[in-house]
């Protein structure tokens, strides 16, 4: 079994943060059963879907050159 933190944000979604691969999973590569060793709670946080899009301020430059010129 791997080890695995699971990790609570202040939307109240859970991740798991794989902390330490087991033997079996570093020779098989296979995905075995979870053991959440730790727990985390982020008060501070949102999970990646809750967070709101913010895009880099050249975000709008990329953009602009991605226009079709034919
Ligand atoms: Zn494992
Ligand atoms: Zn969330």
């Amino acid at each position: 079994m791997c080890d695995y933190t699971q990790r609570e944000y202040s939307c109240g979604h859970l991740r798991w943060i794989a902390s330490k691969w087991c033997r079996d999973y570093t020779i098989s590569h296979k995905r075995c059963k979870p053991n959440v060793a730790d727990f985390e709670y982020r008060a501070e946080e949102v999970c990646g879907e809750c967070k709101p899009k913010e895009y880099p301020p050249w975000e709008n430059l990329i953009r602009r050159s991605k226009q079709r010129t034919d």
